[in-house]
């Protein structure tokens, strides 16, 4: 039997079957063993094989299914630990503003490389376009021929009016999603409005005991309407940890990964070297500014590979 991981509290999994059945299950001890560099080695979107305990509505998980993806924490920032939030994402949305509160180039770009490095596809979603003031919608415009031009969709909608929502439900529709964003940008609002009545997580900070440990290892995926799913896990801010090197940043920037082959050493930074192609790019203004700034600012990051972005 197969079926997908809807909950995981940290001790059991709630899986669903193909015919819509759940079971509550546990997974077999060599599964346990092969996660033994993770504190769990099944999470909610993974895909996994079962069998049914008799005459219970329970399971007993024996395999996972090979993933497209997953994003994992720390589970403590010292831990060589990691603990898997979520498998398998099909989309994550950022969903920012250009008012109230204001959102940076740079935020959108970490968050964009980040989702690059995870293999997972990212879209951009700007709300409260009701009380953008024609100053904000020149920005607006700008941004979304930036991250259009660099293969992310852009939406522009509002939470408060509905505007537009029609589209973001269009693009999530049949998806495992994730929706990211700082708190006070709408992203409840917009929530409630692609499913009304969820009452998710999301905004919310993770609790930490007194050991400054994460104390939550319960994420769960809400099941939409209109197909699909939204991953609530309060864990989200940690999406911008990513384990990758500084050689391997460009490649995470579309815009620069058009170029970068032409430049004339092969392990050029794009950053102090002679025929660039990148440099040279930016001068011709085929790549935005403010994306080559934001991939300085990422380059000149050393702590890149060791640690947590922070996002707030
Ligand atoms: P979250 O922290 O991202 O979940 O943000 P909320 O959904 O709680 O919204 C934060 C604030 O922004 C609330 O006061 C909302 O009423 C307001 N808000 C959300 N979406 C919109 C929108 O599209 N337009 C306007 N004007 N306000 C919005
Ligand atoms: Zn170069």
């Amino acid at each position: 039997m197969e079926g997908l991981v809807i909950k995981s509290t940290g001790n059991w999994y709630q899986v669903k079957l193909a015919d819509g059945e759940q079971l509550n299950c546990t997974i077999k001890g060599r599964l346990r063993l092969r996660g033994i560099k993770t504190t769990n080695p099944v999470a909610v979107g993974d895909r996994v094989t079962l069998e049914r305990v008799p005459d219970q509505p329970a399971g007993i998980i024996t395999d996972i299914l090979p993933r497209h993806n997953h994003i994992i924490r720390k589970s403590t920032k010292l831990s060589k630990l990691s603990h898997i939030i979520a498998a398998n994402i099909d989309l994550a949305l950022l969903v920012v503003t250009i008012r109230e509160p204001r959102i940076t180039a740079g935020f959108i770009d970490r968050f964009l490389v980040t989702a690059e490095a995870y293999h997972i596809d990212a879209a951009l979603v700007f709300n409260k376009i009701d009380i953008y003031q024609p100053k904000d919608l020149k920005k607006l415009q700008q941004w979304s021929d930036i991250y259009q031009q660099a293969g992310y969709p852009t939406f522009r909608v509002s939470a408060l009016t509905g505007e537009n929502v029609e589209q973001v439900k269009a693009a999530v529709a049949g998806k495992i999603n994730l929706f990211s964003g700082v708190s006070g940008v709408g992203k409840s609002a917009l929530i409630n409005r692609i499913e009304p009545g969820l009452e998710l997580a999301t905004g919310r900070i993770s609790s930490y005991n007194e050991k400054g440990r994460h104390t939550t290892t319960h994420t769960q995926m809400h099941a939409l309407a209109i197909g699909g799913y939204i991953i609530d896990t309060p864990g989200i801010r940690e999406f911008g940890l990513v384990e990758f090197q500084k050689h391997e940043i460009a490649e995470r920037f579309p815009e620069m990964r058009r170029y970068m082959h032409a430049c004339r050493f092969h392990n050029c930074t794009h950053t102090h070297e002679p025929e660039c192609a990148v440099k040279q790019a930016v001068e011709e203004g085929k790549i935005p500014v403010s994306r080559y700034d934001s991939y300085l600012r990422i380059y000149n990051d050393d702590y890149l590979d060791k640690e947590l972005w922070e996002w707030e």
